[in-house]
């Protein structure tokens, strides 16, 4: 039953993906017990709970993508979705995250109250909470995005988003349209080619798509590799390898000579893997990027373009006009009877903000973030703090996403600071609530800015998801390698704060 009065919490955690999880562990080893974590969804768990789609798997080693003292015997370089759900399962276990957990809470507001320093969370179903500090950790790439094409209500077959997969749909011999050809698009086609009867690509820009090196590891290897000590070294090991990367996407003064050396041989690569496995000349010029490596989030897959030179693997590159009763209609007038159509998509990043944040938010003096940051720069400090919105912290906020490395990384950092900041908070009982100081705000999205203006994602003409109305400025993604990233955040200093007593 929705109650009336509010439950107090000390902490709220919205989210329950890996940094509402982080957040939560953190918290508790800190002694600090008295939150809660609510998620919408019926399970916890976040991105690898939602996203069970065929061939759904990370693209970064899980030996970096994973919490750094959570070790997780995983079966291979690049874990699939069910083993990453069951690591989910295993934080959750282990530290007894359940008892804190509410399911079915949609948060659909967050309110300040400036007398009492204290906020009010409310969610869809009527619960009211109110708590002194609220932990935002509700993702960044968890509001999928599909596109308004003329005529979908009419599809007389299956749809749905591949973030939202419909497994009471069987695909087995059966005649699939995929849409978009990004890192989730490049995932489901290789796995559903064989067991369908067609598959249809309907192939948007072309992408940089990477050979990695994957494999299988044996038992006794997987043991041996969640030891301390050794699985440390692996991690900082593929931790530089990835971080040395960001010199492919940022103009450095000293260093910028290697990058065009960097970008030829992968332009090289591709080429190379374009000849062998795509036979029409057309298609494969299409699949040649024409915007610099890095200005899309590179796919790395050995499977993806053998399974295009399948017998019953088509790829449309004309672009779609409408979808009809039975199917699609290309703009070059093909009609393609489909049984089912799968939006590979993506997700809404920073992009539009009238649903990246997933709830409102009403700092001091009835301030709203949302129409802040859709009328005027998305800023914050660190990416995590908003002046405005005291004792109110944000997890994966505007800024820190990765354009390079694991994700888990800044999630790391950014959980650590926040817990520092509460601890620190907590710790003198003259101080009810901290906000960043407007001036450090401004001067922090400034010093953003100008980094942003020598990386690839600014400089590059595409449209994308990491841009603010996917064309002005970069909103999601950090401009700095995660190594400038971890310093810039390692410690919370009280100083940069106001202090509300
Ligand atoms: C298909 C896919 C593949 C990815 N692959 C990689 C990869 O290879 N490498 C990498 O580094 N990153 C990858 N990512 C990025 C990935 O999102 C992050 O790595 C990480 O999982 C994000 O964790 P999170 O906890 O911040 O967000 P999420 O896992 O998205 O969790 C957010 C949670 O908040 C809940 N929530 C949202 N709004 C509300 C609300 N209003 N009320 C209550 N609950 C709410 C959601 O239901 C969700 O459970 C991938 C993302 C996707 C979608």
């Amino acid at each position: 039953m929705p109650s009336t009065e509010p439950q107090y919490f000390e902490i709220v955690i919205i989210g329950s993906g890996f940094s509402g999880l982080l957040a939560a562990v953190r918290l508790q080893k800190k002694g600090f017990d008295d939150f809660v974590l609510l998620e919408r969804s019926p399970e916890l768990g976040g991105t690898w709970q939602v996203n069970s789609y065929p061939g759904a798997e990370v693209d970064i080693p899980t030996s970096l993508y994973c919490i750094s003292f959570i070790p997780f015997p995983f079966s291979k370089t690049f874990a699939p979705q069910r083993e990453l759900l069951a690591y989910t399962n295993h934080i959750i276990d282990r530290f007894g995250l359940k008892k804190y957990a509410r399911t079915n809470q949609t948060v659909t507001s967050l309110t300040y109250d400036e007398s009492r320093c204290l906020w009010h969370v409310h969610t869809e179903s009527g619960e009211h909470y109110s708590c002194r500090f609220v932990i935002d950790s509700s993702g960044v790439l968890a509001n999928p995005h599909i596109p308004d094409i003329n005529g979908a209500e009419t599809f007389k077959g299956a749809i749905f988003h591949a973030g939202h997969w419909d497994h009471s749909v069987a695909y087995e011999g059966k005649r699939v349209g995929v849409i978009g050809s990004g890192c989730s698009g490049a995932q489901i086609v290789p796995a559903m080619a064989d067991k369908v009867s067609r598959l249809t690509l309907f192939m948007g820009k072309a992408q940089w798509i990477l050979p990695r090196s994957d494999r299988e590891y044996s038992p006794l290897e997987r043991h041996i590799r969640t030891l301390p000590g050794i699985r440390h070294l692996i991690r900082l090991f593929v931790f530089i390898f990835y971080d040395i990367r960001f010199i492919a996407f940022r103009r450095y003064p000293l260093i910028s000579r290697l990058a065009p050396f960097m970008k030829s041989h992968y332009r090289r690569r591709l080429k190379k893997q374009l000849e062998k496995y795509i036979q029409d000349e057309t298609l494969r010029a299409h699949m040649m990027p024409d915007y610099e490596l890095g200005c899309r989030r590179v796919i790395p897959t050995n499977s993806y373009l053998p399974a295009l030179a399948k017998a019953n693997v088509d790829v449309d590159i004309s672009g779609i006009d409408r979808i009809t009763p039975a199917g699609i209609r290309t703009r070059d007038g093909k009609e393609i009877d489909l049984d089912i159509i799968v939006y590979a998509t993506g997700y809404y990043a920073y992009s539009d903000m009238k649903r990246a944040l997933t709830f409102q938010v009403f700092g001091k003096g009835g301030r709203n973030l949302n129409s802040e940051w859709e009328s005027s720069a998305i800023s914050s400090y660190k990416g995590i703090t908003m002046a405005g919105y005291p004792n109110y912290f944000k997890v994966n906020g505007p800024n820190t996403g990765s354009g390079h490395s694991s994700q888990i990384s800044y999630m790391q950092v950014a959980t650590d600071y926040i817990v520092q900041a509460i601890s620190a908070v907590k710790a003198d009982a003259s101080i009810r609530a901290i906000e960043p100081k407007q001036e450090l705000q401004d001067a922090y999205v400034a010093e953003m800015r100008a980094k942003m203006q020598k990386t690839v994602w600014q400089e590059g003409s595409t449209t994308a998801f990491y841009r603010k109305n996917m064309c002005e400025e970069v909103t999601s993604l950090s401009p700095e390698p995660v190594t400038g990233f971890i310093l810039s955040r390692r410690w919370f200093h009280l100083r940069d704060y106001n202090l509300l007593k």
